[in-house]
């Protein structure tokens, strides 16, 4: 770990302040000697700088603790690099990203199959609405739950073949189940598969 000693200078529209200050080369964070007062008629401020006398470093801006680095990123059409200046602490970085647990702890993503509501019958989708089928609907259509659990699958494709659900309905469930799904959507407008039945109602 390097400590650089210098001073760290702000530069305002009617003048400049400046107090000692060291710069923790490893993580770019600066730490003043003395707490800056400023008074109140300088203006706006223009820049912040920290030299240590041989190079000058720009300030972040948002945080006013980081020096700013350089970063290389590819450009906008990928075919070149270009130069940019970030946080060393990424301070701006923080208002799309969320506290993450380190090491990263894998969560469990699931899947759902979409497929239109056109695929479902009246009569079961009626049946579906009935106690004590579960399903979640929504302004759209229905989400309709399947069981990753093969003996518990096997008795919910038995509940809705007693309750005379119809042999299209339990395929789309199957469908979904093969699919490595745990939902299966229909949605208004979700799309029309060749190889599936449709009904108009
Ligand atoms: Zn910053």
């Amino acid at each position: 770990m390097a400590i650089l000693t210098g001073t760290f200078t702000s530069v305002w529209d009617n003048g400049t302040v400046s107090t000692n200050c060291t710069l923790d080369t490893d993580t770019g964070k600066l730490s003043p000697e003395t707490a800056e007062i400023v008074p109140n008629d300088l203006g706006s401020l223009l820049e912040e700088i920290f030299t240590d006398g041989v190079e000058d470093y720009q300030v972040c801006p948002i945080c006013h603790e980081y020096i700013m680095k350089t970063v290389i990123n590819p450009d906008g059409v990928g075919i070149g690099l270009t130069e940019g200046l970030e946080c060393s602490s990424h301070c701006s970085d923080s208002d799309d990203s969320y506290d993450s647990p380190e090491p990263v702890i894998e969560r469990e993503i699931n899947k759902y199959l979409c497929c239109s509501t056109g695929h479902m019958s009246k009569e079961d989708s009626e049946k579906l609405r009935g106690e004590p089928f579960s399903h979640h609907s929504y302004e759209f259509g229905d989400f309709i739950y399947v069981n990753s659990d093969e003996e518990c699958f096997k008795d919910q494709i038995k509940e809705y073949t007693d309750a005379g659900f119809s042999k299209d309905f339990i395929n789309l469930i199957k469908m979904t189940r093969d699919n490595g799904c745990v939902f299966l959507q229909l949605d208004c407008d979700g799309p029309v598969y060749d190889d599936l039945p449709t009904y108009d109602w």
